[in-house]
């Protein structure tokens, strides 16, 4: 792997900084204190062609990789991980899916919009019975032959991006059949957003990512075309494996952003605050403390950009994105902690960005499959499991 950006990811990654930098910190804290979605924010990253990075040009993409996106999303996150897991939901789980597993006719209706920002999607696995067991999946999706339509009952929830003003899609799995032995054959519908039934409940109140939309959905009744099916019929639980393994190296990067973005605090914070008669930067513990946060965040860097080197190349890279999403999200508690700690009581305080990253850290070794998950799967690349 060439650990040097080509000069046209350098100059994405400049861009990204000097957006996060001008555009987000200065606005982001308000909208984390109401609660509230940044749409004029999001607009901007839509214009910038943040959310067509990694899709071919005829579907309205920049015609980027992986790495783009990890690259962006390392920047947003240093900065605000709202935004990011913003960028990151609607690209890794709302227009990935169609991509991946969408006919040409589902890729010309939806890819065009959700790569230019103007449309959110949103990818609805998790349900109230079940996270981290998927297979559990409980939503079901009947096919009506009178009408040719797939029937659709259950409940999702958790689900980022899904109850904006410009969610456009949510695309669920959903037990369609089921084999000889019982077992659930499982499926991915897309619902559009309005659809009658299909109904969006309140945002949750969260303790981090408070400037992100994350909501429960209902499903009663609900009717989409047998057109919607995404993918093959019975194929969704292997679909939404593959979705979630790419998406794993997209938080490992929002995550060592977000590790990066707590030594650039830190760093900043250790040279101005005086304590007894010097910088505290200047003591030898605060020193090592950062030396050791800056230690991670590279490390961390290296592991997604190993892992999505190899996505983009087209080799197997399963263990590694479980390796870097497992190794990037501890360290983001590490680095988040340990900032808030040379921060002193002013880490403690919403105003200072080391509180928002500390608050944002956590859901890191929760979402797209939390710490253990990621052993589990490391366990089994290595042959352990049973
Ligand atoms: C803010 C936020 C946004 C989210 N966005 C989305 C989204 O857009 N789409 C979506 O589908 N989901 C989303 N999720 C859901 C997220 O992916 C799940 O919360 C996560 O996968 C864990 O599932 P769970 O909460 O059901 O926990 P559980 O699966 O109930 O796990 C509880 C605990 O048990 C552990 N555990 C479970 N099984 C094992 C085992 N076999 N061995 C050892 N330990 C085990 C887990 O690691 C965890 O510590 C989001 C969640 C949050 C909080």
């Amino acid at each position: 792997m060439d650990h040097h950006l080509s000069p046209e990811l350098e100059e994405l990654r400049r861009t990204v900084e000097e957006f996060a930098h001008d555009a987000v910190a200065p606005k982001i804290g308000d909208f984390y204190e109401r609660h509230e979605f940044p749409y004029e924010i999001v607009r901007e990253m839509g214009r910038m062609g943040l959310f067509g990075l990694p899709f071919p040009e005829e579907y309205g993409g920049m015609g980027g990789d992986y790495l783009a996106l990890g690259i962006a999303l390392e920047e947003l996150a240093r900065v605000d991980s709202s935004i990011a897991i913003t960028l990151e939901a609607g690209v890794s789980l709302g227009a990935m899916p169609v991509y991946r597993f969408g006919t040409e006719a589902q890729k010309r209706e939806w890819l065009p919009r959700l790569c230019s920002g103007e449309v959110l999607g949103a990818f609805g696995l998790t349900e109230p019975d079940g996270g981290s067991d998927a297979g559990a999946t409980r939503t079901t999706a009947r096919l009506d032959p009178n009408t040719n339509e797939w029937v659709i009952n259950g409940t999702k929830c958790f689900i980022t991006n899904s109850g904006t003003d410009i969610t456009g899609l949510v695309t669920v799995t959903a037990v369609t059949d089921r084999a000889e032995d019982g077992r659930p054959r499982i499926s991915s519908i897309i619902v559009p957003s309005g659809t009658p039934g299909f109904t969006v409940a309140a945002p949750y109140s969260k303790v981090g990512w408070n400037a992100s939309d994350t909501r429960e959905l209902s499903f009663v009744d609900v009717r989409v075309p047998a057109a919607n099916l995404l993918g093959e019929e019975g194929r969704g639980y292997a679909q939404f494996l593959r979705i979630l393994d790419e998406g794993r190296i997209a938080i490992s990067a929002l995550a060592t952003g977000l590790a990066q973005g707590c030594v650039d605090e830190s760093v900043k914070y250790a040279k101005e605050r005086q304590a007894f008669g010097r910088s505290i930067g200047g003591y030898q513990a605060i020193q090592f403390k950062i030396a050791d946060m800056e230690m991670k965040a590279h490390t961390a860097r290296l592991a997604w950009r190993d892992a999505a080197s190899r996505l983009v190349s087209g080799e197997p890279f399963k263990k590694e994105a479980a390796l870097a999403k497992l190794y990037s999200s501890t360290i983001a508690v590490d680095n988040a902690r340990d900032a808030t700690q040379i921060h002193g009581g002013y880490g403690f305080m919403n105003e200072y960005p080391v509180a928002r990253m500390w608050r944002d850290s956590k859901i890191l070794e929760i979402g797209e499959g939390t710490s253990e998950v990621q052993r589990m799967l490391i366990a089994r690349e290595l042959g352990l499991a049973g």
